[in-house]
């Protein structure tokens, strides 16, 4: 053995921060769930834990998509560099696609294109992220916000949804979480994990607490249009005369092509607030020592937007309402588990987990290693999402997975079933 000691000894070390960071995320306890499963088990993994159902035939992305990528690809004329914020065209046509459905119109400068929509909540939560600020997160919620706050050095303060009022915001609680020090609360909607939609009154409510509160609003809405429901979507960018708004979003979800990486950050705040503020400069700083969504990909936004055809996207809903009921239905004939509301978008359910009636199940994580070990069947545990002894269930998947999966379910419960 050769002598492994630097002269003066090794300085690097472990970024402790960084590696509690990271346990964090909803990626790394499905990591851990699959690790769990039988490799001795000759039936397929039934994969109830993700948001990526691109895997499924049926929920294959439009020709027209591919078309456009490739399009943009052949065409040689996006092999370089984009610019910081993205390239024109793509941001007008991002733009264009979100006036849609605003009362205003979007400029291409309100845009900016980031690597799916991960990286904008990663852009913005380092932009907001000033020594003593803090931020108002939803409980349950989606953990990469907890990762990047926990990351950046902003303080976390949850707020609660409400599961007896379709997963409303408890606007009560931000009131009395807030302080001068608050920067942003942040919603999703079509929610993930709850798969709840929220009406244009309560939205109103959150952006009038946000202006009481002299915070922005922060707009998760990756599963825009994603709602099968008796709810539309309505997007939270039309409030942004009450107080600042900045959407998030992506072609993940709706177009079923989260491999793409293209996701958007998008300021709706007709007044300025949020320039006159410095946010919008520090967004810029951010972006210019950051990496870009690949340009042949930003050079196919234009088609994707445009020229997607209705039938696809009432496809997909379509698919996903046919999940949602399948779900809502086999979710009654298991004992141990109760829904609070019926899924009306996003891709996922959350359901309470009764611990009463197992005899052998310790707490949520632990009812969803033995699954993943005994019956090869992959749910979140609710502690993933901030909600401990509450799963949070996918739909996005072929049927007859579905039906084979609360199979399982069952088996796995009939097993653990406590004795009357
Ligand atoms: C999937 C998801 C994202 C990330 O989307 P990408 O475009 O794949 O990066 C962000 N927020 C929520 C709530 C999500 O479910």
């Amino acid at each position: 053995m050769e002598n492994r000691t630097a002269t003066r000894g090794w300085n690097f070390k472990e970024n402790k921060k960084l590696v509690s960071a990271s346990g964090l995320t909803v990626r790394s306890v499905l990591n851990k769930l699959m690790s769990c499963v039988d490799p001795a088990d000759t039936r397929p993994v039934i994969p109830l834990g993700h948001g990526d159902p691109s895997s499924f035939p049926c929920f294959r992305t439009t020709p027209i998509a591919e078309d456009a990528i490739s399009d943009a690809l052949h065409s040689a004329t996006f092999n370089g560099y984009p610019s910081t914020v993205g390239i024109l065209p793509a941001r007008r046509a991002v733009a264009e696609y979100l006036s849609q459905d605003l009362p205003f119109n979007l400029s291409p400068d309100d845009i900016y294109l980031t690597i799916g929509c991960n990286q904008a909540i990663e852009v913005l939560l380092s932009a907001l992220a000033c020594p003593n600020s803090n931020i108002l997160l939803p409980t349950p919620g989606f953990p990469y916000y907890e990762a990047w706050a926990l990351f950046t050095h902003i303080e976390i303060r949850h707020f609660n949804l409400l599961p007896e009022k379709e997963w409303e915001v408890d606007l009560n609680a931000v009131e009395s979480l807030a302080d001068e020090n608050t920067v942003a609360m942040v919603i999703i909607n079509p929610g993930n994990p709850c798969g709840n939609i929220y009406t244009d009154q309560h939205l109103e409510k959150v952006a009038e607490t946000a202006r009481k509160l002299g915070i922005l609003v922060i707009a998760d809405e990756v599963y825009a249009h994603l709602a099968f429901g008796s709810k539309p979507f309505v997007p939270m960018g039309i409030f942004g005369s009450i107080a600042p708004v900045i959407t998030l979003g992506s072609i993940s979800k709706r177009w079923i092509v989260p491999g793409c990486r293209l996701g958007w950050l998008v300021t709706n705040d007709p007044n300025g607030i949020l320039k006159e503020h410095g946010v919008i400069d520090s967004i810029n700083g951010y972006l210019k020592i950051s990496s870009d969504p690949p340009t042949f990909i930003q050079g196919a936004i234009p088609q994707i937007l445009q020229k997607t055809k209705d039938d696809f996207f009432s496809k997909i809903v379509n698919m996903l309402r046919e999940g949602a009921d399948i779900c809502y239905d086999r979710i009654k004939d298991v004992p141990c588990i109760t829904c609070p509301s019926k899924p009306e978008g996003s891709m996922f359910v959350m359901v309470k987990l009764h611990l009463n009636l197992l005899k052998d199940i310790e707490d949520d994580l632990d009812f969803c290693l033995k699954l993943a070990k005994e019956e090869s069947l992959i749910i979140l545990p609710g502690v993933a999402v901030g909600l401990k002894n509450w799963l949070r269930i996918t739909f996005a998947c072929e049927p007859s997975y579905l039906e084979d999966g609360f199979q399982r379910l069952n088996s796995f419960y009939q097993r653990h079933a406590k004795k009357q």
